[in-house]
């Protein structure tokens, strides 16, 4: 397990020379990193290599003749910046090109404005390469901005993308007032900039509580929190807290030593702090639902793995006190701090499911046992009908909990009824599917089992009259998907002269693939599936459904069909097409709204989750349904939002 620690480190005074106090606060505080200024002189890191042997410095690259309404041109930066990276080589690695160039009062070059990111970005790109050309081992940082409103530090971010990724690291300043040290939008601002560029190490140059008149003693708690809090993000280098000390008057609230060589207490309390690594468990995201798992929950989840959890349908989120995440066939909840397990309801469908392979695997060997044994199965099989039923009535008190729980969680609650009610129904499937198949396997057998037959028979009846009948959403409500409007031209098109395609069970359904035609978006199927026969040699055309630009959506195959469309995926699969090609465009919003609800009644019916839903192309190589599917606009999220909208009644 990877652990963390970020670098304890301080802004140097901001001047030539340093006081004897000012290395005696490098030792008494431990720290690790120190941000230097260009203009200190040489002797001063000279002493602190001497001193300090494991001591990083980082450099600000600071030039007198940027101020308001003036600014060298990248080539006289460079001129005069270079003999000094030069100089500190043996000290220094990191260096930090300017600083706060987007402060809204432009006291260091530039201002606020997308129009000052615009033209500081060509400054920062020449001058960048002209270090790197000069200094291929310096790494060289963007600078730290003045954060949030009105210093637009994000919009600069935004403006200035490929000077951040051209760079070696980035900087960051993190500054709040009050209760703000936690806060994404201040205290742990990084968090912002990491979400953007998740690739680049950040090191944070200057962070500070500013709030005015700070007693001392509240100072050094806080920045002690702050600097343990750092531990917890794996891209964090070091923290450098603004100032040891300073020549300039303005800055005294912020200094560690006072301007007659006073420590203030947050130099001893720095240097008694504990400084433990931390265990960095990371986050995963899952570009299908959007959200994303960490910490033990994401544990939990490579134990399970994704077929028996499927994608999560909700962040982490806190219920009754419990932090907890859904996920599409199972919730997860923390029974301790840093420890998941499996909330009921999972439970009893995970292990309902269990028994259900275990008892088809029994209905599988029932036609090579001697009859007395397959007697002893039939007995075992009753038993567990039993259980299974008792599971079932578990599940459904879920579901009314569910339905009766405050609608805080709307989403989630939204879900659960309508997820719960296909869940229950799908184990009902599935014993009635075991039921048939030891019947077939017993006629198959040439015995005389009618009455263990009829008895059998009679238990699915009473199984799918305690479950609502088997079907989704009955007796409780919502009601769930409504069937879309479908027009079957199944017998209607072009079939080949000989040529048949084979058939499967409905419950071989695993997948619906999404296709797309390649052509134009008023393609008809009559043409597909002239061009399939014609063309392939096809028994007719590959798809099942095919949805037209309009929205019209027609149904070209049975289900029960094993047509062609997704080579080794066929039998599993039901071919859905969308005419067009997504190559450069995606489908307009009447083709995605009734695909999505096609795919969502699919879904219901056929009582799969919405991991089922895949690209072609995601199944094997091929560009169906066009580059904008995973990538550009990414239709499939589009579609995939549309889907959940309407399986939560909100569509
Ligand atoms: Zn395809």
């Amino acid at each position: 397990m990877a652990t963390h620690l970020t670098r304890v480190g301080v802004h140097a005074r901001n001047d030539v020379r340093f006081t004897d106090g000012d290395y005696q606060l490098i030792r008494t505080a431990r720290i690790e990193t120190l941000k230097l200024m260009s203009h200190t002189d040489i002797s001063v890191y000279r002493r602190l290599r001497g001193d300090f042997p494991n001591l990083e410095m980082i450099v600000r690259l600071f030039d007198d003749r940027v101020r308001k309404g003036y600014r060298p041109d990248p080539a006289s930066f460079v001129g005069r910046m270079l003999p000094v990276i030069q100089g500190l080589k043996p000290y220094a690695v990191k260096f930090e090109i300017h600083n706060e160039p987007n402060h809204v009062d432009g006291i260091e070059g530039w201002g606020a404005s997308d129009a000052d990111a615009r033209s500081f970005l060509p400054w920062y790109m020449s001058v960048l390469q002209s270090l790197k050309r000069a200094c291929p081992w310096a790494k060289l940082g963007f600078p730290g901005l003045a954060l949030n409103y009105p210093h637009r530090d994000l919009e600069w971010l935004s403006a200035c993308q490929d000077a951040v990724r051209a760079s070696d690291w980035l900087a960051c300043h993190c500054y709040w007032q009050y209760g703000n040290m936690l806060s994404d939008d201040w205290g742990l601002r990084f968090k912002l900039y990491h979400q953007r560029f998740p690739d680049k190490p950040i090191e944070i140059t200057e962070f500070g509580n500013s709030t005015p008149n700070l007693a001392l003693e509240e100072m050094a708690s806080q920045y002690v929190r702050y600097y343990q809090e750092l531990n917890r993000y794996p891209y964090l280098g070091s923290a450098s807290a603004f100032i040891a000390s300073s020549p300039d008057p303005a800055w005294a609230p912020f200094a560690w030593m006072g301007s007659g060589g006073e420590m203030r207490p947050v130099v001893a309390a720095v240097g008694a702090m504990e400084r433990k690594a931390v265990e960095i468990v990371s986050e995963r995201a899952f570009p299908k639902t959007g959200k994303k798992v960490g910490g033990s929950f994401l544990k939990l989840y490579d134990r399970l793995g994704s077929s028996v959890c499927g994608n999560p349908i909700t962040d982490r989120i806190v219920e009754k006190g419990v932090p907890v995440q859904y996920f599409e066939r199972v919730a997860m909840e923390e029974v301790k701090a840093n420890q998941a397990g499996l909330r009921a309801i999972g439970t009893e469908v995970l292990s309902s499911r269990a028994e259900v392979t275990r008892l088809r695997g029994l209905v599988s060997a029932v036609s090579l046992q001697p009859l007395p044994s397959v007697e002893k199965m039939i007995d075992e099989l009753a038993d567990a009908t039993e259980k299974l039923v008792a599971k079932i009535q578990v599940l459904k008190q879920e579901l009314a909990r569910a339905q009766l729980s405050s609608p805080a969680s709307g989403t989630v609650q939204a879900l659960m009824v309508n997820t719960l009610p296909a869940q229950i129904a799908s184990l009902v499937k599935l014993s009635d599917q075991l039921h048939a198949d030891l019947a077939a396997a017993l006629k198959s057998m040439g015995t005389n089992q009618e009455a263990l037959i009829a008895e059998l028979q009679a238990r699915i009846r009473s199984l799918e009259a305690q479950s609502g009948g088997g079907k989704p959403g009955s007796p409780t409500p919502p009601s769930g998907v409504a069937t879309p409007t479908i027009r079957n031209i199944t017998d209607q098109l072009p079939k080949h002269a000989t040529n048949r395609y084979r058939t499967r069970r409905r419950t071989d359904i695993q997948l619906l693939v999404i296709h797309h035609s390649a052509t134009p978006g008023n393609t008809t199927p009559e043409s597909v599936a002239r061009y399939h026969v014609d063309h392939w040699n096809w028994a007719g055309i590959g798809y099942h459904f095919f949805i037209t630009a309009d929205g019209t959506i027609y149904q070209t195959n049975e289900l029960e069909t094993v047509s062609s469309h997704a080579a080794s995926a066929n039998d599993v699969g039901v071919g859905i097409c969308f005419a067009g090609n997504f190559t450069e465009d995606v489908p307009p919003p009447a083709q995605v709204s009734a695909g999505a609800h096609l795919a969502a009644w699919l879904l219901q019916e056929l009582y799969l989750s919405m991991s089922a839903v895949e690209g072609h192309r995601e199944l094997m190589s091929t560009a169906c349904p066009g580059d904008q599917w995973l990538s550009g606009a990414e239709w499939r999220e589009t579609l995939l939002a549309k889907i959940g909208q309407v399986i939560a009644g909100k569509s």
